[in-house]
């Protein structure tokens, strides 16, 4: 069986440590590849820190992962040897219900739902292991290809933040003559606003501070708004169109609400700990629409992947070495990451 070397954290308040794991040879239709690199997202440390629940120790997060083609299984029709390919969040589903025929496999209603890359239950009835890992075998069905243009290391963070705002983006109009904010410009957020901006919207940064509001405009932003300043969700009262938050803590969404035109749509993607309290009133006083997103399917993040490509989009990364997750963790929770830290699993030999 092909073994990984992998980073693993043994509980919820424990540290990263370099372990051995094993993968499956390819079955018919798998695929082995090389993750050369994996994105660390905000959903590695709720998870990985019990935030969400408890999770499944040791751990080996990692669900924006990049690499090349080691091995493919005999049926496999997709994929070749050499072939650059990444992985999201989920490597499985049952590929029948209603859900999984529509593309939207991220919410699978099949018996075992959908099978997250790490923290779940794989096919083989064994448990799931992200890409803090060197390798890793996926059923074909759920690679995307990475387009050529795009680097392996600014691809990885595309696989998750990438497509968890180019789904929401494209679905709730963001486009010509439409007023879009982004709030929280991290990870998903500095991706928010390239793709916005790409799509043709006129895009605003909310960010907690003006620190950077530098990179907001050139990633595609005409306007930068700090919530620190007094005053300024007040300011941009019925401002937006669609309002996408990314933001990982808890926050008040009731002003966030007010700051939609009459009609507009917030929506939510990011996951803090704790229930938001909801006013309804600012809602319903002016038709406004709330709701949220989980990543895409597929075919959609193929389709963000390309759109990215024929755009000059990627994610800007901070590439670290397995030793140093357990600092970049702390970094990402301080808002303190320009824009993805990206592992580059080279580092994993010692
Ligand atoms: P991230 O890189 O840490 O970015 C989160 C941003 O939220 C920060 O950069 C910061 O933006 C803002 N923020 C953080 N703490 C804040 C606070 N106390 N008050 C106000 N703003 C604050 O995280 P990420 O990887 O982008 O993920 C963001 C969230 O989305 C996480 O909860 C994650 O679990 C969730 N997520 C959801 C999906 C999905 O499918 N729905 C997919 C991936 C991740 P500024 O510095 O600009 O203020
Ligand atoms: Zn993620």
């Amino acid at each position: 069986m092909p073994e990984a070397l992998a980073y693993a954290i043994d509980g919820p308040t424990g540290r990263f440590a370099r372990t051995i794991i094993q993968r499956r040879e390819p079955g018919p239709t798998e695929v082995l590849f090389d993750v050369v690199y994996a994105g660390i997202c905000h959903s590695d440390i709720h998870t990985a820190r019990g935030e969400w629940g408890p999770a499944t120790y040791p751990l080996v997060p990692g669900h924006e992962l990049a690499g090349v083609v080691r091995e493919v299984g005999p049926g496999v029709t997709k994929f070749s040897v050499g072939d650059r390919v990444g992985v999201g969040c989920f490597v499985d589903s049952c590929g029948e219900c209603e859900q999984c025929r529509a593309g939207d496999e991220q919410f699978c209603d099949g018996p075992g739902g959908t099978i997250w890359t790490y923290n779940a239950t794989g096919r083989d009835g064994l448990p799931t292991a992200g890409g803090y890992s060197t390798c890793i075998t996926v059923e074909q069905d759920y690679l995307c290809r990475i387009p050529d243009g795009i680097e392996l290391a600014n691809a990885a963070p595309l696989l998750c933040a990438g497509i968890t705002l180019y789904s929401p983006l494209k679905r709730w109009g963001a486009g010509p003559g439409r007023r879009v904010a982004i709030v929280g410009m991290g990870g998903l957020g500095h991706m928010g606003v390239q793709i916005a901006a790409a799509m043709g919207a006129e895009v605003a940064v909310i960010s907690q501070t003006r620190s950077k509001e530098a990179d907001g405009r050139r990633f595609g932003a005409s306007e930068y708004h700090a919530v620190s300043e007094p005053g300024t969700l007040r300011a941009l009262r019925k401002s937006f169109d669609l309002i996408v938050s990314t933001v990982s803590a808890d926050q008040n969404l009731n002003a966030l609400i007010g700051c939609l035109k009459t009609g507009g749509a917030l929506v939510d993607v990011g996951l803090p700990e704790h229930p938001v309290p909801l006013n309804l009133s600012g809602l319903v006083g002016q038709r406004r629409i709330l709701a949220g997103s989980q990543i895409g399917g597929i075919a959609e993040t193929q389709e963000m992947l390309d759109f990215c490509a024929a755009h000059g989009l990627a994610a800007e990364v901070e590439v670290i070495g397995g030793e140093d997750i357990n600092a970049a963790y702390d970094r990402v929770v301080a808002s303190d990451v320009r824009y993805r830290f990206v592992i580059d699993t080279s580092t994993f030999k010692g």
